[in-house]
């Protein structure tokens, strides 16, 4: 895959077009994401480039602190959210160095971050968040610990191991973690064992917290799983959302839900083991509207003063 020097020409923060988080700012560090998650919808956007390719915006960081400097700037900015169509921590050593720099300048001028990833966040990064963990909203999404589930539907992004190894890694910094499960795929990652071993080893290694969804599926996704997935998953998946009708979800322009029994008893699957483990299981509301799901964000961003621990943003791009 090829990473590609791109000048950032128009602003750098945008505000956040999804409903759960429309009054936050957001900044994605590239055009493109090397993780190539088969779910991802980011992919299907008419901006997205090739799949081979991924555009580094190299002057994204000076033209954050030149925005935010602007004396004649009128926005206040309290938090800004990453990785609204990509990942930050793609392991690029451009791509990280111009996420560290951007993170720092926030960070620097008392902004709050708020990031949802499933890449490795490497050492530097955590010591950068120690200094400022009540600006920190960090969020990892891990929906198995199977090799084989990340091969076929999230082939470029870290291992399952890396991930809790860096929600163990922020929980040693003070810097609260939130998980998101997300998308369980159904009778694959739902399942007893799965889910057991699964929060068995969230918890193990500190997460109190997670948020669950299952996949929602998109034409533009239904393309994408077609093509990338092998004939045995796709035929399982298919098989879920044939009789599905087309919905509004949320901003989205159509989409298809599991069937709504197959994801009450696996939420109720998840929450039953999460209690016995003394861990706590929020379903997403957004994506469950025929649901009484969970508000798991805070909604909207407070213009004053920062969200606390159990107030902190996440993002749900998948
Ligand atoms: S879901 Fe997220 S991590 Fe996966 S390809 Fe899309 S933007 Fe990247």
């Amino acid at each position: 895959m090829r990473v590609i020097p791109a000048q950032r020409k128009s602003r750098v923060l945008s505000k956040v077009r999804f409903g759960c988080l429309s009054e936050a700012y957001s900044i994605n560090v590239t055009r493109g994401c090397q993780f190539r998650c088969v779910y991802c919808y980011a992919r299907a956007y008419p901006e997205a480039p090739h799949i081979e390719k991924v555009y580094i915006y190299t002057n994204l960081a000076r033209k954050l602190s030149e925005e935010l400097d602007n004396p004649r700037r009128r926005i206040q900015v309290d938090w800004v959210v990453f990785n609204t169509a990509s990942d930050s921590f793609q392991a690029d050593p451009q791509i990280l160095d111009i996420t560290f720099k951007s993170m720092k300048v926030l960070l620097e001028r008392g902004i709050g971050i708020s990031f949802l990833t499933k890449g490795w966040i490497p050492d530097r990064f955590v010591a950068l968040f120690r200094d400022y963990p009540e600006f920190i909203s960090a969020g990892i999404g891990l929906v198995s610990l199977s090799k084989r589930y990340k091969e076929i539907f999230e082939p470029g992004a870290a291992d399952p191991w890396e991930r809790l190894l860096n929600m163990e890694r922020l929980s040693k910094a003070g810097i609260g973690v939130h998980v998101r499960v997300d998308p369980i795929i159904p009778f694959l990652t739902d399942t007893e064992h799965e889910t057991r071993s699964l929060l068995g080893q969230l918890k193990k290694v500190g997460v109190e917290k997670v948020t669950l969804s299952y996949l929602h599926l998109r034409p533009a996704i239904a393309h994408q799983l077609k093509k990338e997935l092998p004939s045995t998953e796709f035929k399982l998946l298919g098989s879920f959302f044939e009789t599905q009708p087309w919905i509004h979800v949320g901003t989205s322009t159509k989409s298809k839900l599991v069937p709504r029994g197959i994801r009450e008893k696996g939420y109720e699957r998840f929450k039953a083991i999460s209690q016995e483990l003394g861990m706590v299981c929020l379903v997403c509301s957004c994506k469950n509207p025929d649901l009484r799901g969970d508000i798991c964000t805070e909604r909207g961003i407070k213009r004053k003063g920062l969200p606390g621990r159990e107030q902190q943003l996440s993002l749900f791009k998948c």
